[in-house]
């Protein structure tokens, strides 16, 4: 029934609740897309930080359609722009994309559209936008904004740098009166300022949104026997979509060929296979239901498929914001998800490998090694996992979060006062900045050159600290680390120092005592929790009202969804997300009135699936 339509929207002008309930069919604004909104629509420019599945889009959305002319919104993935623009057709919005991999019919129509004024969003490639004359053609029409999604590839700091960003500055001198907003998921500082200073954005505002994402479950693993650890794993989500990283092709594939073995529907995914291979298992990816893939880093950026249920790691990332990036494609609907790794003492040596065999100079390497240091850290920190990967993002969480391992399989901790006091002591009386290498020939009393050079056997903590073996002490100065006790100098290559000076005094002084997870953790005995996470944080309504709803009747939505999105030709979530369809579920409307209060269904999509959606509804009750 896919009847092609006049998209007929004019917004302009509209209280932008409204917008967000007409148009996006939900009710209210979340954490500060409402403040960002506002802003953007009085004509205020920005900078967006939010977590993936924060709710990004919406931010630039409603003020395009608030606002007189067109909004341009930049974006560096094709794939990213094709799904936001196939998503706000469906919700009765004029939008197009331009870029590289369009047709030249297309083009010509989309100039038409755009001469006539017959578009409210228009996503475009950096390329695109600075190449030709499309910025000759836009300093004719009103325009509404410029969005720069992933403004991070404009930083040279951050890990994805794209060299066509920087051109971006000339908007602010060409487009004066335009708001811009800038938005990333990528939080650290130093990126951040790079993009306000690229993006000439200093007197705009800058929107932190929290990087929690509660609906993700943290499950690590000591790693044992990880294909059975995997196979084990999956059980709980036969059928549904999820990825597996894994570090190497030659792994990947194996694991991919365990998987399907075992009967999950997996495909593999590297970027040694061919394009059309590695297409194709995207796409199935993407339309299919239950999908695995298991992928090394390659795959990832730009997927923002809302249902992915698990990301599971088979080995170390590279550093904990790869962590929280590779885990955050996880639960985007914000339903709940799990994000499960093994890792073990044996991946740090390889990853160390690779740093000292890539190209970078000593400086970068030095970086690569510090990050290293700071997941390692992560692994080994005994408490809350996201309190500890909060923290590294610059966030304090009070309270530990009940929704990941730590929290969910409480451990036997040791007293490590001592230990703890004999490196806090060499640290201070070797003046404060070497590394977790001399410290601990310090405290073993190693007898090296350069404790001789340094005058170190002099000093009263030399040779304290034989009751712990090396890598014993490397790990408690990691561990001193992650916990704040310790922090790094800055540009220090690798050096220590302490951290907050009262609180590290206190320990020394035996006033403050200090709790650690034993050196080598006792296998499997303690309790489990299940590998699924069931929310049970405040934010998730809906998984509350799962337990009510028909799985049968899930079923049928979903058999109706796909049918739906093979004849458009477009991803099922772009119908209808899952959330949407377990709220249907879960409120078994029967008149349009009800359905169009359900999260997700606008008045576009009310119109178009209303009918349809009630059939299948009463189709079941009819059956049960
Ligand atoms: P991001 O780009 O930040 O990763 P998206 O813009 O894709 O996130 O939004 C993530 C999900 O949250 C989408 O499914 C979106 O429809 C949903 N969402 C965003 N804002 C709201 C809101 N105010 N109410 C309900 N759902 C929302
Ligand atoms: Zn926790």
């Amino acid at each position: 029934m896919t009847r092609a339509r006049v998209v007929q929207s004019n917004f302009g002008g509209s209280d932008p609740l409204q917008v967000l309930r007409q148009v996006f069919g939900y009710d209210r604004f979340r954490g500060p897309q409402d403040a960002i909104v506002r802003h953007v629509i009085d004509g205020g420019s920005g900078l967006v930080l939010m977590p993936t599945g924060g709710g990004k889009s919406l931010c630039y959305q409603v003020p395009a359609l608030c606002r007189e002319g067109l909004a341009v919104v930049i974006s560096p993935l094709i794939a990213l722009m094709d799904d936001q623009v196939l998503a706000l057709r469906q919700a009765g919005v004029r939008a197009a994309a331009l870029h590289s991999a369009l047709a030249s019919e297309a083009v010509s129509d989309l100039w038409r559209h755009l001469q006539r004024g017959e578009l409210d969003l228009l996503y475009v490639s950096p390329e695109r936008l600075l190449g030709g004359d499309l910025l000759e053609r836009l300093q004719e029409r009103p325009l509404a904004l410029f969005a720069i999604d992933e403004a991070h590839c404009v930083s040279q700091w951050g890990h994805d740098f794209r060299p066509e960003y920087l051109q971006l500055q000339a908007l602010a001198q060409r487009f004066p009166q335009v708001p811009r907003l800038a938005l990333t998921a990528t939080a650290d500082p130093r990126t951040r300022g790079e993009i306000i200073e690229r993006l000439a954005l200093e007197q705009g505002r800058v929107f932190l949104a929290s990087f929690d994402r509660p609906n993700i479950r943290y499950l690590l693993r000591p790693k044992q026997e990880a294909k059975e650890q995997l196979l084990a794993f999956l059980e709980e989500f036969r059928g549904e979509a999820g990825i597996v990283y894994a570090r190497s092709r030659s792994r990947v594939e194996s694991f991919a060929a365990l998987l399907q073995a075992a009967g999950h529907d997996a495909v593999g995914y590297h970027a040694g296979m061919e394009a059309s291979q590695r297409s194709s298992a995207l796409s199935r990816f993407r339309n299919d239901p239950g999908v695995v893939v298991v992928a090394t880093i390659a795959f990832g950026m730009g997927i923002d498929k809302p249902d992915v249920r698990f990301v599971a790691h088979l080995d170390l990332p590279k550093s904990l914001e790869a962590y929280y990036q590779e885990t955050g494609r996880a639960g985007r609907d914000g339903l709940p998800a799990t994000a499960w790794m093994v890792h073990g003492p044996g991946d740090v040596p390889q990853l160390r490998r690779f740093i000292e065999d890539s190209d970078s100079d000593a400086a970068q390497k030095r970086i690569e090694h510090d990050k290293l240091d700071a997941l390692v850290g992560f692994t080994e920190a005994p408490g809350c996992r996201r309190q500890v990967l909060l923290a590294h993002l610059g966030e304090t969480l009070p309270e530990p979060c009940g929704n990941c391992d730590r929290c969910l399989e409480p451990q036997v901790l040791e007293d490590r006062t001592v230990a703890a006091q004999k490196a806090l002591s060499a640290v201070y009386r070797t003046g404060q900045r070497f590394g977790a290498a001399h410290l601990t020939d310090v405290l073993l009393g190693a007898d090296t050159a350069r404790v001789r050079s340094l005058g170190h056997r002099e000093l009263s903590v030399y040779g304290i600290g034989k009751e712990l073996d090396r890598d014993q002490w490397r790990t408690l100065l990691r561990q001193l680390t992650s916990q704040g006790w310790l922090e790094p100098v800055p540009e220090g290559r690798g050096g220590l120092r302490w951290g907050e000076e009262t609180r590290v005094r206190a320990l020394l002084r035996g006033e403050l005592s200090l709790e650690l997870l034993p050196a080598t953790p006792p296998r499997q005995e303690r309790q489990r929790a299940s590998e699924r996470s069931r929310g049970g944080r405040p934010s998730l309504a809906v998984g509350a009202a799962e337990a009510e709803v028909d799985a049968g009747l899930i079923t049928a939505l979903k058999d109706w969804r796909r049918l739906q999105a093979r004849e458009q030709g477009v991803p099922p979530y772009v119908v209808f997300h899952d959330r949407t369809l377990v709220e249907l579920a879960a409120r078994r409307p029967s008149r349009l009135d009800d359905l169009g209060q359900v999260s997700g269904i606008g008045a576009a999509k009310l119109e178009r699936y209303g009918e349809a959606v009630l059939a299948v509804i009463e189709g079941w009750q009819a059956q049960t």
